[in-house]
């Protein structure tokens, strides 16, 4: 019998297992199965190099629970420990220097485990005992039986073992009783260890006899040993993919596609990805992609060692070059896992390549389910942005896919305005913004939809990225004025003219709420329409983008900024002026003429009061103009009345801004009813 004292350093670190892992005491089972598996693998290896002659056997381990003896014991045929095995790998702790290292890392401390050799002391975190009993496969070895009571004293002593292999018996602590229940067990089981390459006994399988569910004497084995990802591509069907994808996630619908990651140089990385039906609905969730060590899972927050943009898809990846138990933070620092990240999003990229290029017409059919992914791997991942180029399509209002290179070459000659930009037309909604589309379309314009949820940040990402490009909504002007390719005649009207005109149409335009109108002309052809309302492109993009951003309250909460634009070519139009110009002119002019008077004299008085010194004298000026002022704010209030009452016993002119709200989905409610009522009225 020997006792003594586990390595040199250990007194801290039986309460910094107890404690700084508390939270995820559940691991030390998945830690004691991977090394009974290890073991067992090694011996495997020996006899496949023919340093072990003897009988394999059967190689299984087998985890038990002994509700009445308070033990969970995990036990395995593979290569064992004799006492020479144990001082080596168990007792000697084998770092230096685990004061200092458990100071540093005591908020971290799961990343002790298994990185530095105490996966097994994790089993402490659930024990008030644990012994170890083993049988080395050594010829001649004798079986040694390890107790510790969780102090840094153990004892050790020669045992009666028949069996090769070693069983880790936990004398489960009061805390942590859970871990007597079968059930608790196999759920942990099914976690950990479902894909193990040894088939992992726990309990036996359950039969229903008499009423209820009985132990039948059949082993319930919880893993599936040759996991799909471990298998040759070659070898698999799409049923063989599918339905390993069902398995994972039972119930959902088929994925789109996948694919099979196998590398070894300059990592080793298995695994397969699939891509689920995204629409619309972008949806991060951690838990989609399960992250394997050798079979062996670890995780599912795979943060920091995939891509953003693939969290949307679901699978698992498997390294040997992951580090088992560490913290996130430490994955993501991880120059390896770096690696892994960035060839993940390289083979994605080449995946969608070969698809487009192998069918185009099954990828743009596909497209809808896969756009998201793409765009949002484009905005989040300069990388994969340079290699979806090739593949990456947009889609015009009837249907249409192009390449941006495709694109390009389509619009370039009939799109470029005369700043040399090329100016892509889109519609957010085929429906309401019909009209538009079909005008530009009449001017032989394409016009590309972007009604997804990335589409305006897409918009923003490719103005930057494409050389001399920019993108405008339809609705954003006339289709005369959406890509302006000369000096186009504006309007040809006098400033009275223009006033009169001005005047009677705002004074009639309805109040909406949160809208605010200005009045523009415009010199269009004679077949346009009177009057179009429009919404400038960058102010309308402000508010989109203040509505997307939290901070940004200021764009979000001012009132949208429309522009009614009256085609002054147009006949009513012209015949509105005319006639307002006669009934007004007369009036209007001798009041025009007072406020330019008045204006003339507060020029005066300002350059006046600038030369004087004093501040009595400038008082006196200041009360002048401002009494001028307010002159000329009465003279301009009673200039809109004029205007106004004739504006309002004018039906046509109510018509034509009518006929443009409608045009634009704006006129509703009792608006929409005046209009349709004064319709009637004008037949
Ligand atoms: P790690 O597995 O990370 O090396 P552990 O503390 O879990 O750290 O185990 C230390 C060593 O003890 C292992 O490397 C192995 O040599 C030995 N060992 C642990 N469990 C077994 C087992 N079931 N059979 C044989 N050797 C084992």
């Amino acid at each position: 019998m020997a006792k003594g004292k586990i390595g040199v350093t250990t007194e801290n670190i039986f309460p910094v297992i107890k404690k700084f892992l508390y939270s995820d005491h559940e691991i030390f089972l998945r830690e004691l199965v991977s090394n009974a598996i290890d073991a067992t693998q090694k011996l495997k290896t020996l006899a496949s190099f023919g340093e072990f002659k003897g009988e394999l056997g059967v190689m299984d381990v087998r985890v038990s629970v002994d509700k009445e003896a308070g033990t969970l014991t995990v036990s395995d045929h593979g290569i064992g420990m004799d006492a020479d095995d144990i001082e080596k790998y168990i007792n000697q702790i084998a770092f230096s220097g685990a004061e200092e290292f458990l100071e540093k890392y005591k908020d971290t401390a799961n990343s002790i485990i298994g990185h530095f050799g105490l996966g097994f002391y994790s089993a402490f975190m659930v024990s008030k005992k644990v012994v170890i009993r083993s049988l080395s496969y050594k010829e001649g070895a004798e079986a040694v039986e390890w107790t510790c009571d969780g102090s840094p004293e153990f004892e050790m002593h020669a045992t009666e073992k028949e069996s090769r292999g070693t069983d880790i018996i936990l004398y489960i602590d009061d805390d942590n009783k859970e871990f007597l229940e079968q059930a608790r067990i196999d759920a942990l089981l099914k976690k950990y260890c479902r894909f193990l390459p040894v088939p992992v006994i726990s309990g036996k399988v359950q039969e229903w006899k008499d009423g209820k569910y009985v132990d039948s004497d059949k082993d319930n084995v919880v893993n599936s040993t040759e996991p799909l990802w471990t298998k040759k591509p070659s070898e698999l069907s799409d049923k063989d993919y599918l339905e390993f994808y069902h398995e994972l996630r039972p119930g959902e619908e088929d994925p789109m596609f996948w694919i099979h990651l196998n590398v070894d140089y300059p990592f080793n990385l298995t695994g397969i990805l699939y891509f689920p039906k995204i629409r619309n609905n972008i949806d991060i969730r951690q838990n989609r992609i399960q992250l394997y060590c050798n079979q062996v899972y670890v995780t599912d927050q795979v943060e920091g060692v995939v891509p953003e943009f693939m969290m949307l898809m679901q699978g698992v990846i498997d390294s040997p070059d992951i580090p088992l138990n560490v913290s996130r933070s430490y994955l993501q620092a991880d120059q390896q896992v770096k690696k892994i990240s960035s060839y993940i999003s390289k083979k994605v990229a080449e995946k969608l390549d070969r698809m487009f290029k192998d069918d185009r017409k099954a990828f743009e059919q596909k497209w809808n389910d896969i756009e998201v992914f793409i765009k949002y791997g484009m905005l989040t991942d300069e990388k994969f942005y340079e290699s979806s180029k090739k593949f990456f399509l947009l889609r015009d209002v009837n249907d249409n896919y192009y390449t941006l290179d495709e694109y390009r070459t389509l619009v370039e000659s009939t799109q470029t305005d005369r700043e040399g930009n090329v100016i892509y037309l889109y519609a957010t909604d085929k429906t309401e913004q019909y009209s538009y589309v079909t005008s530009a379309e009449e001017k032989g314009y394409n016009v590309l939809l972007l009604d997804g949820q990335l589409d305006q940040h897409l918009i923003h990402m490719l103005e930057s990225k494409l050389e001399k490009t920019r993108f405008v909504r339809v609705d954003s002007d006339t289709p005369e004025r959406l890509i302006v390719k000369d000096d186009t005649a504006n309007s040809n009207l006098s400033p009275l003219e223009a006033d009169i005109l001005t005047g009677m149409f705002r004074s009639q335009l309805p109040e909406l709420k949160d809208i605010n109108f200005i009045v523009e002309y415009s010199a269009l052809s004679k077949n346009d329409a009177p009057a179009t309302v429009t919404q400038n492109e960058m102010m309308r993009r402000m508010k989109e983008m203040a509505a997307l951003q939290p901070g940004m309250n200021f764009y979000g909460s001012m009132p949208a900024m429309y522009a009614l634009v009256v085609n002054t070519e147009q006949p009513s139009v012209r015949k509105l002026v005319e006639e307002g110009k006669n009934a007004l002119e007369s009036d209007l002019v001798p009041v025009r003429g007072e406020i330019e008077t008045l204006n003339g004299e507060i020029e005066t008085l300002r350059k006046e009061m600038n030369d004087k010194k004093e501040d009595s004298e400038k008082e006196t000026l200041k009360t002048q103009i401002s009494d001028k002022e307010k002159t000329v704010e009465e003279k301009r209030t009673q200039e809109e009345k004029l205007v106004k009452d004739y504006a309002s016993t004018q039906p046509v002119l109510k018509q034509i801004i009518d006929l443009a709200l409608l045009q634009s989905g704006l006129l509703k409610g009792e608006n929409l009813t005046a209009f349709i009522r004064r319709s009637i009225s004008l037949l």
